[in-house]
This record gives C-alpha cells, structure tokens and sequence, in this order.
C-alpha cells in the first residue's frame, strides 16, 4: 500500500513532523504534532504529541500517591 499526497501526488515514503498547538478540547491546549509532505509541506494530518501524552501520564500517575 503507498500513500499519495493529495496535494503533489507524490508518494510519500516519509514525512517531515512539526510542532504546533491544538486548544479547545477540555478548556485547555494540546500539544500536536502535524506530519507534513516533505516535498510540498501539506499537512496530511496532526495528531497528539506523544512525548505529551507520556508526560501527562506520567504526571497524572506520579500524582496519584499524594492524594
Ligand atoms: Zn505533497
């Protein structure tokens, strides 16, 4: 399976990952990862940062003792 972008129509082997902020959900803001076209940077979707998501849990986990 290959995945086109549908920008460029290029095949996309890889693709270039950049930071940006999701706010809205839950009153509070999101770090989010966008993966991009590497070739004409389109967006092809945004998802959650994952080291966020780690340290959130982390976080939420380390806080469960002192409660
Ligand atoms: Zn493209």
């Amino acid at each position: 399976m290959t995945t086109k972008c549908p920008r460029c129509e290029e095949e996309v082997k890889g693709v270039t990952v950049r930071e940006v902020s999701g706010c809205g959900y839950g009153g509070r803001s999101w770090k989010c990862i966008s993966l991009n076209c590497p070739k004409c940077n389109t967006s092809l979707g945004v998802q959650i940062n994952p080291d966020a998501i780690r340290k959130d849990l982390l976080a939420e986990m380390s806080g469960y003792g002192s409660r």
